[in-house]
């Protein structure tokens, strides 16, 4: 399959000082960041919060300015052939909140009418699109057209953020924690309705969530995010299966399983991630991982393929790096 994104060496650092006569300092907030999005795939993203995974995400949009890389989105660079304008008629987003993207003063048929008008959709057009976007995403237009907000369950605010993305006819949907906030049973609910509606209407996905049983139901493949950097990508079930990368690992043997052995023999992360201003030379992971060795503190590691679509980027994995070879 073609990509339909496809990112190099993504930047966003920016400057902070802690206090008026604090030195600047530099955030580095995604470092480096190589990735494709195929065209009818979801890939999965997930990571520690502060990894840079809303982050790569705003980049892909224009929402946060790179301060580095390339962007190309169905062959056309951003900037140069493709304007940030254009770019943004197919691309949407789908924040976790499902209020704060809602007018309240807004009926949901007018919601989801508001994107097409503003392009100059007139008005009766507008509104058999909202309808009919509403029948789709499991809304009775009967019975929800003239609700406000507030009227509806967090599900049934979902769905219509949901339909309001799609009443723009995107290409690509960016899904940030578009479900954490949900209840297990709705969450089910609104996962299912995405995957069909990923079908029905040709869509690309960019899932980002915490949570693993979440990512592993709606992703085809799966990229792994460390202190701004990627670690690990390759398809999901691969990555279920047998994860390269001791940080992917770490995540997923920190995730409840059914099946006790299907779980991981790595001990789960202790810690938070260290800061990402002035972040660890070498492997970013190296003062968490249990495989650290003195080339993980010196050598930052290459990305190594492993596999099919499978890359990872770690000194255990790549034979000539002198990982376990390394004299004590
Ligand atoms: Fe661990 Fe070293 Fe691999 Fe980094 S490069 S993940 S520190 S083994
Ligand atoms: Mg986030």
């Amino acid at each position: 399959r073609q990509p339909l994104i496809w990112a190099r060496d993504l930047e966003c650092h920016f400057p902070v000082r802690a206090g008026a006569f604090a030195p600047k300092k530099v955030v580095r907030a995604v470092d480096g960041v190589t990735f494709t999005i195929r065209k009818g795939e979801t890939l999965g993203v997930v990571g520690e919060s502060g990894c840079g995974k809303s982050t790569t995400a705003r980049l892909l949009i224009g929402l946060t300015p790179a301060t580095g890389g390339k962007i190309l989105y169905d062959g056309q660079e951003l900037g140069e052939e493709l304007s940030l304008r254009d770019l943004r008629r197919g691309v949407q987003m789908v924040f976790q909140d499902s209020f704060a993207s809602l007018n309240p003063r807004l009926t949901i048929e007018d919601s989801i009418a508001f994107g097409p008008k503003v392009d100059g959709v007139p008005d009766a057009k507008a509104r058999a699109i909202a309808r009919d976007l509403l029948d789709r995403i499991g809304l009775d237009p009967a019975r929800f057209a003239g609700r406000y907000p507030h009227e509806l369950s967090g599900g049934q605010r979902q769905r219509v953020n949901i339909g309001r993305a799609l009443a723009m006819r995107p290409r690509l949907v960016i899904l940030d924690e578009a479900v954490s906030a949900l209840d297990k049973s709705v969450e089910a609910q609104v996962l299912n309705l995405l995957a069909d509606l990923r079908k029905d209407f040709d869509l690309t996905y960019m899932f980002i969530s915490h949570d693993l049983n979440v990512v592993r139901f709606i992703s085809d493949r799966l990229m792994v995010m460390y202190l701004g950097e990627v670690v690990e990508i390759g398809p999901a079930e691969v990555l279920y299966e047998k994860q390269a990368h001791p940080y992917t690992a770490a995540l997923f043997s920190a995730m409840p399983s059914m099946d006790p052995d299907a779980r991981t023999q790595t001990p789960p992360l202790a810690g938070d991630p260290p800061n990402p201003i002035d972040p660890p030379g070498g492997c970013r992971f190296h003062t968490r991982c249990p495989f650290a060795e003195e080339i993980c503190a010196a050598k930052k590691p290459r990305v190594m393929t492993l596999g099919t679509d499978h890359e990872v980027a770690c000194h255990m994995r790549d034979p000539a790096s002198g990982h376990g070879k390394v004299a004590a």
